[in-house]
């Protein structure tokens, strides 16, 4: 134990780089090594580096790069971000992500400032100083700091980054510091064979820069044969038993149980000199095994507009896994494009579903679509679950059906409408016409006791995250309590309203912020599990008429 304390005091560095092709799942590969790490007992955390010159991927439209994750102190992330913190178990900041923007502009504004004194500002020192900064702002606080390198070996804007890894790894000591490449090994079908000249090169490429790999993430379709593992570790310079094979399994939540088959946190700690500690994966194993074994099944919708590119709504379908094995259950999801949906054809898409979620987004476009499948899940009690986006159209819906507003709607989508049922705040008007921005991040949601919310989180405070500019109007609460619905989540003073649900409805929840983001693996997040739970009961209600008949 002493042994574990004095050397933990130095922080160990590992860096993953990806070969051949981008997509290998390089943020599963480093959450799963960060899980191992942690589940032997050490304090890991885990930094992405982006080299792609937006500050932010808040930007960035979901079809290209997938979803912006949130963290608790409010910075839009990397998607990777959600992978760790679901591996972890925790919370991540926004030092946890980098990007080459964020870079560039730290140094540019301290140019401006005349922080370099008349020097000629230039890529190396003054960007790699930068990166090297942004690496090290963990260190003493943990045992390891996993550190992934986004983009391809070979990429011209990754260079930057991979010559302050460089310079890093030698100025901590090379005792310190670990490389780690994952690569891609495709079988030919013509040739009956694994490949491994792609690995070859990518690794070639990786030591043009000075960079040695210390150990060799296979990812393949098959288990690689004991001949194509000794050929990489001769071609590579690394010995045998670090070139690992990951090969392709049911869930990502398998990946951690297959790298530690092959020994990869062993080695890793055996090459960092720190001490193996016991591994303890048995909930993990639990976890998987739920997964791969269900009891039951249901089918649930998420309607969005985003549905072309799975990865704009991970950490919903994510938090769709983790539900599912915690409930027992196989949660197979439809994404149903809310451009498709009209009154002519709701009842015949959603009619066999188990459960709606309405998702988060921006933007006009697909709304009416949104707000009828809401109207169809509310008049049929199928459970409904919006998120954001989604709680803000099951208002409008309720307005206009319900209370007869017939117009009601949000300024977002229609500036002019006389009953402004989502709107901006007053506060918020002024500093949206100059430019502001949204309300991000970790915000306290006080639960109104007596509430289907209240008996899903038990708990009269939660913290949950957020992502949006538009809050409920104030003006539209009575009118919209005296015809049923409940504002059953506010801000602790009363001013915002976080979560709504209906007195009539079997389930029936809107919530303005994104259960999703803080879902994690084995634990799961209270609404998904009770909404899953309660499609689930649909489900079974469903069955049990249909025998009746
Ligand atoms: N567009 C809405 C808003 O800005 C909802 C955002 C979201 O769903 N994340 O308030």
């Amino acid at each position: 134990m002493e042994e574990n304390i004095e050397k933990s005091s130095e922080t160990k560095y590992i860096f993953i780089f990806g070969g051949v092709v981008s997509s290998l799942g390089k943020g599963i590969a480093s959450a799963s090594l960060g899980l191992l790490l942690k589940q032997r007992g050490y304090k890991v955390t885990i930094i992405k580096l982006d080299p792609y010159i937006n500050v932010d991927p808040g930007t960035m439209n979901p079809f290209q790069h997938g979803e912006v994750y949130v963290t608790d102190d409010g910075a839009e992330t990397d998607l990777d971000l959600g992978h760790y913190e679901r591996f972890l178990g925790y919370s991540l900041s926004k030092a946890n992500n980098t990007t080459a923007g964020q870079v560039y502009y730290t140094v540019i504004l301290k140019e401006r400032e005349g922080q370099y004194l008349g020097k000629t500002v230039q890529v190396i020192p003054h960007i790699t100083d930068e990166i090297k900064r942004r690496i090290a702002v963990f260190d003493g606080k943990f045992d390891f700091v996993i550190v992934e390198i986004g983009g391809t070996v070979g990429d011209i804007e990754s260079l930057p980054f991979l010559e302050a890894v460089r310079q890093f790894a030698i100025e901590r000591g090379f005792s310190n510091a670990l490389n780690i490449i994952l690569t891609y090994v495709p079988y030919i079908k013509s040739a009956g064979e694994l490949k491994t000249k792609p690995t070859q090169h990518s690794v070639k490429a990786l030591m043009e820069h000075g960079i040695v790999p210390d150990i060799i993430l296979c990812r393949s379709e098959t288990k690689l044969s004991k001949e194509v593992r000794s050929k990489i570790s001769l071609f590579c310079n690394v010995d045998e038993e670090s070139v690992i094979d990951v090969y392709d399994v049911e869930t990502i939540y398998e990946v951690p149980l297959v790298l530690s088959k092959n020994n990869l946190d062993e080695i890793v700690l055996r090459k960092l000199g720190m001490p193996e500690n016991t591994l303890d994966l048995e909930e993990w194993r639990t976890f998987v095994r739920k997964i791969k074994n269900p009891q039951h099944k249901v089918k649930v919708a998420l309607v969005g507009k985003y549905v072309r590119y799975r990865d704009s709504y991970k950490s919903i379908l994510e938090a769709f896994v983790h539900a599912g094995s915690i409930n027992n259950t196989a949660v197979e999801v439809e994404l149903i494009d809310s451009e498709e949906l009209s009154p002519s054809n709701c009842h015949e898409k959603l009619k066999d579903l188990d459960g709606v979620l309405v998702g988060p987004g921006f933007g006009r476009r697909g709304i009416d679509g949104k707000i009828c499948a809401i109207q169809y899940v509310r008049e049929n009690g199928i459970p409904f679950f919006g998120i954001c986006l989604g709680m803000q159209c099951a208002i409008i819906e309720f307005a206009r059906n319900v209370c007869g507003l017939k117009d009601a709607n949000s300024t977002e989508f229609d500036k002019k409408t006389t009953h402004n049922v989502i709107d901006l705040m007053e506060e918020q008007k002024k500093i949206f016409n100059k430019g502001g921005t949204m309300r991000l991040g970790q915000y306290p949601c006080k639960i109104i006791p007596g509430t289907l919310a209240h008996s899903i989180y038990n708990q009269d405070i939660i913290y949950e995250r957020h992502r949006h500019r538009y809050e409920v109007n104030n003006k539209y609460r009575s009118l919209l309590e005296s015809h049923g619905m409940v504002m059953s989540g506010l801000s602790p003073d009363n001013t915002l309203v976080e979560m709504i649900e209906l007195k009539d409805h079997p389930w029936f929840i809107g919530v303005q912020f994104h259960p999703e983001l803080k879902s994690r693996a084995v634990t799961g997040a209270p609404l998904f599990i009770g909404f899953i739970k309660a499609a689930l009961k649909h489900r079974k209600m469903k069955e049990h008429k249909l025998e009746e008949v």
